[in-house]
């Protein structure tokens, strides 16, 4: 089976369907999944017939010829992309479709000069659709991620002395060493490490405040495998916990169980994260909850589908969706527990597996 040209496939399947006879693919992540190629610099030309080719510059010429298998070709250029694929354009024949998500306005305005005659179709969502649908591979890298993740955790709360006061960016720093010494590539995002009232700040860098008895520390962190994101958050007490940090963490995960539950097959993406919020709003701290309840992970940490307020999108089976509320009480504290859900037909499985309780330190 050769997943790559099947997803070309898949693609020129979807712009012929709109009369295109080709589609330019400029954003590496979308140039990835379709290709297998990984490096930073490379556009994809997939036409309706014949071979799709991968067009970069030299830097990248013997990482291509490695990466990417014989069902594409592959044209290592110097200059601009768009001054080299006159012969292209002239082949396809017809309409060319290209992510207007992602096209810059200075590459649209280039195109339309180079090739005045040619129909570019703007089309939105070209390569997204696909990559909702997470195929066995891509749920194994997922997957991959997320052990590396939690193992990395686990040696860092056995590692660190919480005994000695240790910064936000020490346990920062501590955790992002051991997701790489346990083979993580480049990490998906920088670490959060927030404790104390920082935990109400959703996406606090870590400062050199010391983390001390009787603080909440929340840390959100992920691991990438074969490209692969995972993305997790979990909450901690130093020493005993207070009433109200036990009441917080257990609102949060009520919303978060319940959010869970009501993943499936054909849900609305809203209907997740109003589940969410209604149970906030039964524990009345739904006004200290301002961001959606998830987001899809793949190849990138926040990708299609949003589990937002607003979201039309549904879920299908094969989608990985985070889902992560929050409370956050301004100069208090806060706290979100974030796991990794694949939607499967009967349901949701959770991917991650580490304790959603709040933990003593
Ligand atoms: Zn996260
Ligand atoms: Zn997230």
């Amino acid at each position: 089976m050769n997943c790559y040209a099947d997803r070309c496939r898949n693609l020129t399947s979807a712009i012929s369907a709109t009369g295109c006879q080709a589609a330019i693919l400029t954003y590496w992540a979308n140039v990835r999944y379709l290709s297998g190629f990984s490096g930073s610099s490379g556009v994809l030309w997939v036409p309706v017939a014949g071979n799709p080719i991968l067009i970069t510059d030299f830097r990248y010429d013997e990482q291509a010829k490695g990466e990417v298998d014989n069902s594409f070709d592959i044209r290592i250029v110097s200059g601009s992309w768009i001054s080299n694929i006159e012969d292209m354009v002239a082949s396809a024949n017809g309409p060319v479709a290209f992510e207007s998500e992602y096209v810059t306005v200075s590459e649209y305005e280039a195109l339309k000069e180079a090739f005045p005659q040619l129909s570019l179709v703007a089309s939105t969502d070209l390569v997204g659709r696909l990559r909702r649908i997470k195929d066995a591979k891509e749920i194994e890298g997922i997957k991959h991620a997320i052990t590396t993740a939690e193992a990395a955790l686990q040696r860092t709360l056995a590692g660190i002395d919480w005994t000695d006061s240790p910064s936000e960016r020490r346990v920062a720093g501590y955790l992002e060493a051991e997701l790489r010494a346990g083979g993580s590539e480049h990490l998906p995002f920088e670490v959060i490490v927030a404790s104390g009232p920082r935990t109400s700040l959703p996406h606090a860098t870590p400062s050199d405040r010391c983390v001390v008895s009787g603080d909440l520390l929340l840390i959100d962190f992920g691991a990438r495998f074969q490209g692969y994101c995972s993305d997790i958050t979990r909450n901690f007490v130093i020493g005993s916990p207070r009433d109200w940090q036990i009441a917080l963490h257990n609102q949060v995960l009520d919303a978060h169980e319940q959010a869970c539950a009501a993943v499936g097959p054909g849900v609305l993406c809203r209907f997740v994260d109003m589940v969410a919020r209604e149970a906030l709003v039964a524990h009345q701290v739904d006004q200290y909850f301002g961001h959606s309840t998830g987001h899809g992970i793949g190849l990138e940490v926040h990708e299609s589908p949003s589990l937002a307020q607003r979201s039309e999108q549904t879920l299908e089976v094969g989608n990985v969706v985070t889902i992560e509320p929050g409370v956050y009480l301004p100069a208090r504290g806060g706290v979100r527990i974030e796991d990794d859900i694949l939607v499967e037909p009967s349901g949701f499985r959770r991917m991650t597996s580490l304790s959603r309780a709040l933990i003593e330190l």
